[in-house]
């Protein structure tokens, strides 16, 4: 400001000699380059803080769980998940650089697709946990073995967590992805469903058979994992060291300790890691919120396109009007605006209710029946008639036929236009 003040006094006093013009130019461009310095000067405090903070966050594996939260769980079929048991058990060992240990992926939370009967159901195989003691016969949780012998010949033994009836994680509708199976696992799916049948007589495509397994789903969760999941041996969950489980053992109703030679899958809860919730969440958050602005934003735009096509046509039916109704423009009765009739017509008419059963429509001088659709002019009495009687009274007035409460009027066409159009028209008819 000052700088400009002191160009404008310089400019009165000294009559533009081109020295001083090109002074001033200097100091204006030296005041440009200045506060773009500034600009960059804080643009990069900025670029520093966001390569500091990508590293914490993958520290953190917060790209994981947003994967997690997002996508679901990893999926493995039955070879990936035997490499993973390897590094797991600690038979295979994997050398990564602390950089690609960083970025990548940490796969905790899993899907994977053991393939038909591989999980063992032999009960002097198993483990169970049970509500307090065995004595209240009250079973919660299995042990399984898998039959799989690449996993069972580790040196790790690894059991798989399955609830049971009584756990409300049996009844839960499970978040699997189920495009990834491969069609043997599909096939198994549909088999326990008992839609074989039906599937092999059409032979659907793949989308059409998730489809029909993803309904199924949905209508009656718990059919679904009690029929498919130790079946087809489709599990979600997480890998984990089981040695504090206490688990009695088939034999007696003697406690057992797992030893540290054992791991299992627990496909028997939910995994959800606090972070997964608290990222997982606000991407959430944030995406209902564009998705939101996105469906406001189109309500609007369609609303503006309706609107301008609504006056369009409410200021061709006015001039029609006009050519042949000379008695409301000789009495100087103004229509309501082409704009005010577009934003009657947008909103939407309202249903007679039982309440308005016995009211007249003053204009068609019948009573409101209902489900008929009415509209109430903005007069502070709010007077009721007919949708339809109201729009066809607004085009040719703008007062309420009740109480002559005025809306926003159409420009009347003064007397001269309307004679020089009618004379034209006169003459030009009898020219033809
Ligand atoms: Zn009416
Ligand atoms: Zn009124």
């Amino acid at each position: 400001m000052v700088l400009r003040r002191s160009q404008n006094t310089s400019c009165n006093i000294i009559s533009h000699t081109p020295s001083v013009i090109a002074l001033l130019e200097r100091i204006q461009q030296s005041h440009v380059l200045c506060e773009q310095k500034e600009k960059l000067y804080h643009l990069k405090y900025k670029c520093i803080f966001l390569l500091l903070l990508i590293p914490i966050l993958c520290f953190l594996k917060c790209h994981t769980r947003i994967y997690n939260a997002w996508v679901g769980p990893f999926h493995l079929n039955l070879d990936s998940f035997i490499e993973h048991w390897k590094i797991y058990s600690g038979d295979l060992e994997i050398e990564r650089s602390f950089l690609v240990g960083l970025f990548s992926f940490d796969k905790e939370y899993l899907q994977i697709e053991l393939g038909e009967n591989q999980i063992d159901n032999d009960t002097y195989n198993m483990y169970f946990v049970y509500f307090r003691h065995p004595m209240y016969n009250q079973l919660l949780y299995t042990f399984n073995p898998i039959k799989e012998s690449s996993i069972t010949n580790l040196s790790k033994k690894l059991f798989v967590k399955l609830p049971t009836y009584l756990t409300s994680h049996f009844h839960k509708r499970l978040p699997y992805r189920f495009e990834q199976f491969n069609s043997n696992t599909l096939k198994c799916i549909i088999r326990q469903l008992d839609i074989s049948s039906e599937v092999d007589n059409i032979k659907l495509m793949k989308s059409m058979h998730i489809k029909i397994i993803e309904e199924i789903y949905d209508q009656n969760a718990t059919e679904f994992n009690m029929k498919v999941i130790n079946q087809c041996g489709i599990l979600l969950g997480y890998l984990y060291d089981c040695q504090n489980e206490i688990v009695f053992s088939p034999s007696s109703n003697q406690r057992y300790k797992f030893s540290d030679f054992v791991a299992a899958f627990d496909a028997s809860s939910s995994y959800s890691p606090y972070m997964s919730y608290l990222f997982g969440g606000l991407f959430y958050e944030l995406e209902q919120l564009r998705q939101r602005q996105e469906a406001i934003r189109t309500r609007e735009e369609q609303r503006r396109y309706r609107l301008a096509l609504f006056i369009e046509e409410e200021e061709r039916i006015q001039r029609l009007n006009q050519e042949v109704d000379f008695e409301q423009i000789w009495n100087r009765v103004p229509s309501a605006s082409p704009r005010f009739i577009a934003n009657f017509r947008l909103e939407d008419p309202k249903i007679v209710n039982s309440q308005l059963c016995e009211t007249n429509c003053s204009i068609c001088l019948e009573t409101l029946q209902p489900d008929e659709h009415y509209s109430q002019w903005p007069c502070p009495a709010q007077h009721v008639f007919h949708y339809n009687c109201m729009l066809n009274v607004l085009r040719r007035q703008n007062s309420c036929p009740l109480c002559r409460h005025l809306v926003e009027a159409a420009p009347l066409p003064s007397l001269d236009v309307v004679w020089r159009n009618f004379l034209f028209r006169v003459a030009s008819r009898v020219a033809n």
